[in-house]
């Protein structure tokens, strides 16, 4: 499948995610059997987690490269610590997990082999309560500790289906383009559809039941999941059919939505209150949507009318859309009146340096950016903050020390190899500035990206023997990656 899927991404790197999609399936049911990676024994019908994760990371790099996904790291941020607080509550909490957003009005959500979750920017603003959000979540995250891509995988094999690949992309593809996903499978795999949506159907119950189980042990209101799945099914709620699409992936029945209830009427009623994350985060999706003058518009007549589940949250989606206006003074007016009602959160100290950057003000945007990352050394987005505006006054040794010592504190976050990589661009140092770009691919799941940039550090000139022998050791074990990677014939 890999291989299948690099070579559509040549010609469709441009092209929106959904068309990608439907076109490796429409293409190639045959050929991604062909290509799937060698699962060894045959009597051994499972997955590896190490093949599933492989896989998952492959549809990654797609979803990457089609400009879908949300990049905002306190977006990203939230939903992790969101995703990871159920998981810790789960039952089997070995498996790695990576939870994204993509940016798509739909309700939707879906598991991908390996431990990657993602779920529509349309779902985080549709939920009414974190704990609806968190019910969804949490039945993604039952699919995945459950193992229901290996298992599908192991009944395809039974009836002699190309199987993974095509699973996991028709579940992709369903999610982003329902109509045509389903035509296509309808029109090519009548009797698939049939077998899987039965399959599918006992695999839903599962997740259900450990989801369920993960809520309450995570102190989330378990009314929520049965709630939220009963308005989805009624689809009374949502405009445009935005619900549909995870019902497609997800089909509800009513049988299941009663079985959620008794079990949770058996459990005490308790409330939850949602934390100010989630009210941030949602109002911030909020800002970024539609034209800007129509949002700031949104924004200013429901804080007039009062119409709002958080004033605070809400007035910060107002600063985001009128900074979008490009109305500095009015944001800072709003951030004020947020500090009235909540004094210090990290995400109102990335804004305040964010509006005084917008102002022009180099020097004051880095010292608000300093003097917060000393309150709150681990918040991502001021740690990027403040080395890009570092980068932009060229203060690059600055740069590089921050770099060192919140990679030690993230080491998977590629993006801070990215930083690294252009401080030492700046410096004029080449090698160093090839192995930074290295790393970063790597964490980005682009193994061939960073075998690449090892060789032009290697090829660059500069850099010391010492330096030229780490570079040579991780080109190699990067290589020795590609390898164990490859389909075997
Ligand atoms: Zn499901």
């Amino acid at each position: 499948m890999a291989h299948e899927l690099k070579q559509l991404s040549r010609y469709h790197n441009s092209m929106k995610l959904s068309y990608l999609l439907a076109g490796v399936l429409l293409l190639a049911p045959a050929a991604l059997a062909e290509g799937l990676p060698d699962l060894g024994d045959y009597s051994q019908t499972v997955l590896t987690p190490q093949d599933e994760r492989r896989i998952g990371e492959e549809i990654m790099r797609e979803i990457r490269g089609s400009g879908e996904l949300v990049n905002d790291i306190e977006v990203a941020d939230y939903v992790n610590t969101l995703g990871y607080h159920l998981v810790t509550h789960s039952a089997d909490n070995q498996q790695a997990f990576y939870f994204f957003v993509i940016a798509d009005p739909t309700i939707n959500a879906f598991a991908l082999p390996g431990g990657f979750v993602g779920m529509h920017t349309g779902l985080i603003l549709n939920t009414r309560s974190e704990s609806e959000l968190a019910s969804v979540l949490a039945h993604e995250i039952g699919h995945v500790v459950q193992r229901h891509m290996a298992r599908m995988m192991a009944e395809q094999k039974r009836a002699t289906l190309p199987s993974l690949g095509l699973m996991a992309l028709s579940i992709l593809m369903a999610r982003a383009n329902p109509q045509l996903g389903s035509a296509a499978l309808m029109s090519t795999q009548a009797g698939l559809v049939q077998r899987t949506l039965d399959f599918t159907r006992e695999h839903e119950r599962e997740a259900d039941r450990v989801g369920l189980q993960m809520l309450e042990a995570s102190g989330f209101d378990n009314r929520a999941m049965p709630a939220f799945f009963e308005t989805l099914m009624k689809g009374t709620r949502f405009i445009d059919g935005s619900a549909p699409s995870f019902l497609r992936t997800h089909p509800l029945s009513t049988e299941r939505i009663t079985d959620m209830r008794n079990r949770v009427e058996q459990t005490p009623y308790k409330q939850v209150l949602d934390s100010i994350e989630f009210h941030l985060i949602r109002a911030k999706l909020r800002a970024t949507e539609g034209n800007a003058a129509d949002t700031v518009k949104y924004f200013a007549n429901s804080l007039a009318e009062k119409k709002y589940s958080n004033e605070a949250a809400q007035r910060y989606g107002y600063a985001l859309a009128l900074m979008r206006e490009r109305s500095l003074d009015q944001a800072q007016q709003q951030l004020d009146k947020i500090r009235t009602i909540i004094p210090s959160h990290p995400m109102l100290e990335t804004l305040a340096a964010q509006i005084l950057q917008a102002q022009d003000r180099p020097l004051d945007t880095l010292s608000q950016y300093r003097n917060a990352l000393n309150v709150y050394p681990k918040h991502r987005a001021l740690i990027y903050g403040y080395a890009e505006n570092l980068l932009l006054l060229s203060r690059n040794d600055e740069v590089l020390k921050l770099l060192q010592d919140k990679q030690l504190a993230f080491p998977n976050d590629g993006y801070l190899y990215e930083l690294q990589s252009r401080a030492y661009a700046a410096q004029g140092k080449d090698l160093l500035r090839h192995q930074a770009q290295g790393e970063a691919y790597y964490r980005s799941f682009n193994l061939d990206g960073a075998a690449e940039q090892m060789e032009l550090a290697l090829k660059s000139g500069d850099g010391d023997f010492y330096q030229l022998s780490i570079v040579e050791a991780r080109l190699k074990q990067l290589q020795k990656l590609i390898n164990d990677n490859k389909p075997k014939e």
